[in-house]
């Protein structure tokens, strides 16, 4: 890579990038949008005033580059992650999360494009006006490109000009809940909010995501079903992972793929498309998904890590870091959910880093049913995925399908996700072959230290993140100035 290393952002530099992807690294194809069927060996490419200007096989191919080259060696270098769910919780609640701590690590876990989600922050982002105090919330914070997520809720759900609004406005698309969502002012909507909004949607091209869990005695008083018997401990896993069962995600994942019919070729809502959120059930959930695509429904779902790493068996009493919902369910589901994500049927997936101040996992007390529900897990994304991933024989390419170019189709972000002329120059480079243990004494750069991967041996190191070309991490180091900017669809 050629340019003064010491130009950090917001300057732009003008890089050029020697690739020696390392043969030993690969299990298929290193991954290149305009070119898929690269194998091994060097590539090279070059960067512009934030642009990917070209990519070559030798610099002789007609790129002149300017000396001298960082030759990243043997490391692997990727489109950055794009992260199509991650709750940063400003402005109303920085004190969970915030834009400065979030996008810091995002940066040191290699993301570089982050879709913040509309809720949890306050006010939650279901007007025009709410998305005006995001965007100001972001300016000047964040260390890598942020774009918003909407809210459909049922007071916005059947006033099509307050969508109209909003979308205007520039959200990347909508998310609404299918039961409560734990936040008071972001309540859930029902099939029929849904139906109304999406061919609304339809007509900007943008999806709708949706979290699909339908509650049988649904109410909206946000809590969880205490235990029928006292016999059942709040402190056990096995407490709450019962009180929200598969069929909670079956049922609304059937509604959804009615629904979804709309999607298809001459249908209302032609255009539209819907993204079902952090699945779980690896069972009939994933059947009724399966069909829906084959029906020809626009539909699209997403996973997350701590789905893919961890099983309910190994859950711990009063280990509260784990909760979310829906649940981490047992080691056969786990499984599944490993061969449906390989096998494409799970398009991509996301972080749902849901965090809290520490006091609300109630870490003391263990119990599971009153704790907040929302994983921590930002910067520990990449190295989770290969980490887990490589006992099931994922390949580079499926990482960067997975995190960069499916998320970016689904955010609407033509120029990211991939590695190619004329994208922004969004690029991590990573070694697959450090090990670390995440201990205390490791630089996490979340608000909250509180993760279900404490004290996990994990694989793959970011070694350096780039920005539309600048350099924003640089191990263990960020970049004096946040050169991120607020995405706003147009
Ligand atoms: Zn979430």
């Amino acid at each position: 890579m050629g340019g003064d290393l010491e130009e950090w952002c917001p300057s732009l530099g003008s890089f050029d990038i020697q690739v020696h992807p390392n043969p030993l690294h690969h299990h298929g194809s290193f991954h290149w949008a305009d070119d898929p069927d690269a194998t091994l060996g060097s590539r090279y490419f070059e960067v512009r005033d934030g642009k990917i200007i070209s990519v070559v096989q030798r610099p002789q191919d007609g790129a002149i580059f300017k000396e001298p080259m960082i030759d990243y060696g043997e490391a692997v270098i990727m489109p950055g992650l794009v992260d199509v769910h991650a709750h940063l919780d400003e402005p109303g609640r920085a004190e969970w999360e915030g834009f400065a701590t979030g996008t810091r690590a995002a940066a040191a876990g290699g993301i570089t494009t982050l879709i913040d989600m509309p809720l949890n922050s306050f006010p939650t982002t279901t007007t025009e006006e709410a998305l005006q105090l995001k965007v100001e919330a972001a300016q000047a914070k964040i260390y890598v490109d942020v774009g918003f997520w909407g809210g459909l809720v049922p007071e916005n759900a059947f006033n099509a000009t307050a969508l109209d609004g909003l979308l205007k406005a520039g959200v990347l698309g909508l998310k609404s809940f299918m039961c409560p969502s734990g936040i008071a002012d972001f309540p859930m909507t029902n099939t029929s909010h849904i139906k109304e909004a999406l061919p609304i949607l339809a007509r900007y091209r943008r999806p709708l995501l949706v979290h699909a869990e339908i509650q049988p005695d649904q109410s909206e008083s946000g809590s969880e079903k205490r235990p029928q018997h006292n016999m059942d401990d709040p402190r056990s896993y096995s407490t709450y992972l019962k009180t929200r069962p598969p069929s909670w995600e079956e049922a609304a994942i059937r509604e959804l793929s009615m629904v979804a019919e709309d999607t298809r070729e001459n249908g209302l809502a032609q255009g539209g498309h819907l993204h079902i959120v952090h699945l779980s059930d690896a069972r009939v959930s994933l059947d009724i998904i399966k069909e829906a695509k084959r029906n020809g429904a626009s539909l699209t779902v997403e996973t997350c890590p701590h789905y893919l790493a961890f099983a309910a068996e190994e859950i711990q009493s009063g280990d509260t870091r784990f909760k979310c919902a829906p649940p981490i369910r047992e080691e056969a589901n786990r499984k599944i959910l490993w061969e449906a994500l390989k096998e494409g049927h799970i398009d991509m997936l996301s972080s749902d880093h849901s965090p809290s101040v520490p006091e609300l996992k109630l870490l003391d007390e263990g119990d599971f049913l009153r704790a907040w529900g929302g994983i921590s897990s930002l910067q520990f994304v990449l190295p989770a995925t290969w980490s887990y991933g490589r006992e099931h024989g994922i390949a580079l390419d499926q990482l960067a399908s997975w995190w960069s170019t499916r998320p970016a189709k689904l955010a609407g972000q033509e120029f990211k996700g991939a590695i190619a002329k004329g994208n922004d120059a969004d690029i991590v480079v990573w070694d697959p072959d450090i090990d670390f243990t995440l201990d205390e004494n490791y630089n996490i750069y979340h608000k909250h230290p509180v993760t279900p991967y404490m004290g996990k041996q994990m694989h793959g190191k970011v070694l350096a993140t780039f920005v539309r070309g600048n350099l924003v991490y640089r191990e263990g180091e960020h970049a004096p100035a946040a050169c991120g900017i607020p995405i706003l669809a147009k």
